[in-house]
Parts: structure tokens; sequence; C-alpha cells
């Protein structure tokens, strides 16, 4: 059989621990076989960042900007304990918020639906897709602990000099902690573009949901820049299509999808987004189960799986134990670069196979074969529960290329 050819590569960012070993696996068997795969590879492993001070995350965020497609391995975000596990000269920041920067992206999750895995919540029917403000807020935040006696203000200070200064606390009862945090009207701005946009191609309703009624100024411009956006370029697309704009208030946000039966885009700030994603990556199954794409308004695709890099089970893998890492998540992650880089470069044969790839795994799933995290919520009778590398190769087994 003839490989299929591919005339641009996709960035490919390695990653670590259980899903870099799983990750080897998907490229060899699932891939390489059929694919002649280029890629421009970016080692994001722990070990490289700290080697490279982490200008390799860097570079390979700028590589995503040139070639317009990527896909990431999950990677470690260091803490202390993984500090001194790697001996890491520093706690390097999170690869996914540098990425995000560096992109000024909004990222889209979406479960991945089968049959026999039914929702928690019994009147959701389709999937939610929730888009996540992925710039600023808490996670570009300066914050300090004070001690008593201390007061602080916010200081701005303005183009020409002046200043201004806004109280925000007086420590005079005892010490406390304060934060001072920003976004920007760009990037609010993008952040309503890229959901808009994903809305009217996916043909699906987009809800907004902030805390306007507490922070007037800083939520009320996040509503205000949505509102104007959507009057000025999109209400007319949106009747077109057949859909809503909703914006409403955060908590009434979270009742009514609750209740709701799925099938819109959920735009959240950042920290609401950051949350309720695992909620509803939880609620729909397993976090295994989850995709994530990063969307930049200059359209770059960066695509990967919403959990991480699952820890326990790799060194259960290391002790020389078969592991139920679901690797779902990561084969559609590659499924879908692939498949935008085939749409990027008219691939109809790479396109054709991405399609095919993702197909597979599905069927696989729906045929009773699946790991161990979701064999446990399948209401499929007759369950083959299998291992992570016996998943992989049960997947190969029925592709039909
Ligand atoms: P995690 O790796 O997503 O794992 C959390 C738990 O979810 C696992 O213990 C496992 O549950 C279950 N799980 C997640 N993925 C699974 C899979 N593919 N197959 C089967 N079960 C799966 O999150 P974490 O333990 O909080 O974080 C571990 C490391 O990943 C951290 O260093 C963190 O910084 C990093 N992380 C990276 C990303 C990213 O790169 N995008 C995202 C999140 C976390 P059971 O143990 O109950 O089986
Ligand atoms: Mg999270």
């Amino acid at each position: 059989m003839e490989k299929i050819k591919m005339d641009n590569p996709i960035v490919e960012m390695d990653g670590d621990e259980m899903t870099r070993v799983i990750w080897r696996w998907i490229k060899e068997y699932l891939i390489e076989p059929y694919v002649d795969l280029r890629t421009e590879y970016y080692d994001l492993g722990i070990r490289n960042r700290d080697l490279t001070c982490d200008e390799v995350t860097v570079q390979a965020a700028e590589a995503t900007k040139k070639y317009q497609v990527a896909v990431k391995c999950a990677t470690i975000t260091p803490n202390a304990a993984r500090q001194k596990e790697y001996g890491l000269s520093k706690l390097w920041p999170s690869p996914n918020a540098t990425i995000r920067a560096v992109l000024d992206g909004t990222v889209f999750r979406q479960p991945i639906t089968v049959r026999g895995i039914s929702p928690l919540v019994s009147t959701w029917k389709k999937p939610i897709t929730i888009a996540r403000h992925a710039y600023g807020d808490i996670y570009k935040s300066a914050e300090d602990a004070v001690p008593a006696g201390a007061k602080a203000e916010l200081l701005i200070t303005l183009a020409d000099g002046t200043a201004r200064r806004i109280p925000v606390h007086d420590f005079k009862n005892g010490g406390g902690v304060v934060m001072g945090m920003h976004n920007t009207d760009a990037s609010i701005a993008s952040f309503a573009r890229a959901c808009f946009e994903y809305a009217v191609s996916e043909k699906k309703d987009l809800w907004f949901a902030a805390k306007d009624t507490i922070s007037k100024t800083y939520d009320g411009r996040f509503k205000q820049i949505f509102e104007n956006i959507y009057q000025q370029e999109y209400k007319a697309e949106f009747e077109r299509a057949g859909i809503k704009y909703f914006y409403t208030l955060i908590d009434d946000a979270v009742a009514r999808v609750m209740t709701s039966e799925g099938g819109f885009i959920w735009a959240a700030k950042n920290y609401d987004g950051d949350v309720f994603s695992d909620m509803l990556a939880a609620a729909y199954g397993s976090l295994a189960m989850m995709t994530s794409v990063l969307v930049s308004p200059d359209g770059a695709y960066e695509y990967e799986a919403a959990h991480g890099t699952v820890q326990s089970f790799y060194y259960e893998h290391l002790k020389g134990k078969k592991t139920a890492t679901n690797s779902t998540a990561t084969i559609f992650a590659w499924a879908g670069a692939l498949r935008k880089r085939a749409e990027k470069d008219g691939n109809s044969a790479l396109s054709a196979f991405a399609d095919e790839l993702q197909a597979a795994t599905v069927r696989t799933i729906e045929q009773g074969v699946m790991t161990g995290d979701i064999a446990s919520i399948s209401t499929l009778e007759n369950i083959k529960t299998v291992h992570a590398e016996e998943f992989i190769h049960e997947v190969r087994a029925r592709m039909n290329v």
C-alpha cells in the first residue's frame, strides 16, 4: 500500500509520563503505517523544557503560528513536588498557558459521545462544547501576601503620566492577600469573534455568561464587547443560520446547563472555563473522552486531549504493569490535526484517513472493546476490557484503509 503524502507539516509537541507513552504507540501503530507523516517535532517533556529554559515551548507556539496546525501531548505543569521529582531548575509555567498567550487563542472542548455511555445528567441529549477564554484574569495576575497594617491600592499610570489610585483594602485588622489582574479589549474581542465564528460554522447556539452584576466594570466590559460584536458583525448571520446568541449571569447559566438538552456552545471566561470544562468532562463520562482545540483569531489550530499525563498510571507502567490509560482523546487530537492539515492543504486522502481513524476508534468502543475507565460506566453488554496498548491494536484491526 502506498502511504498518504502530506504537503505541509504538523507541529508535533511531545509531552510527559503516560501520555508520552501512548503518543508513541498511536504514531507507530495507527498513523505511520498509513501516512508519510511530516511533523516539526518539539519535545515539551519536562526534562527538555528545563534543559532549554522553556524556550522550546515558545518555539513550538511560534511554529504553530507559522504552520497553522499543531497536535500536543499532555505535559506536566510543575509544582514543588514535581520540581523535586525532576530536579528542575525552576517552576516553569504551564506550557498550555504559554501557548495560549502566544496564540491569543480560544480553547473549545467537546466530549466524544459514543453509544453505551450516557451522560450523568439525564437531560443532556447532545454534547455541550465549552469555549474557554484563554488569556488573562487570574492566569496572568500579580498577587502578594500582605502583612497587617498594610494598605492596598490599584495604581494606574496613564500615558500622560497622571496617576489614578483606587483603594482595594486597608489591612488594619490583620494581614491577608491581594491580587491584580487584567484583560484587554483586543483579547476579549478575539475571544468573542472566535466563539461567534465557531457557532456559525457548527450551526449551534452560543451562550455567554459572566458576573456583571457584581463586577460591573470588569465583567461588564466582557458583556458589552460580546454584545457589540454580535450586533455589528454576526446578528444577520446568526438569524440566517437559525441559531441564537444568549447572555446570562454565570450562576444562571450553570443552573440552565444542568436542565438543558445540550447541543450548544458555552463561552466562558478563563477561570469559569477551566472549572466547568472539567465538570462537563466528568459528567459526560470520563476526562479521557474530552477533546480540546485551541483556535487563534488568525486561524491556527492546536489539538489535544483535555486530560493530563495520568501520573499514577505512569508509575504502574514503569513497574512493568499494563495500565488502563484510555487513548481515545489523544487519538482524536491526532485525527483533528490531520483533518485540519488536510483541509488547509486540500488533501482529500489525508482527510478521509483522519475520518476513518476517528470512526474506527468509536467503532471499537461501540463494539464493546474499551479501557477500564469507560468499561465501568458503559451500558453495553459483553464488554471486553483491554489495556492501553491492546486498545490501540483493537482500533488498528478495525481501520478500513
Ligand atoms: P490527569 O492526568 O488528567 O488525571 C486525573 C485522573 O483522571 C487520573 O488519575 C485518572 O483517574 C483519570 N484519567 C485522566 N486521563 C485518563 C486517561 N487517558 N485514561 C484513564 N483515566 C484517565 O490529571 P492530574 O492527575 O491532575 O495531572 C497529572 C499531570 O498532568 C500534572 O502534572 C498536570 O500538571 C498535568 N496536566 C496536564 C494537562 C495538559 O497538558 N493539557 C492537563 C491537565 C493536567 P483514576 O486515577 O481515578 O483512574
Ligand atoms: Mg482544569
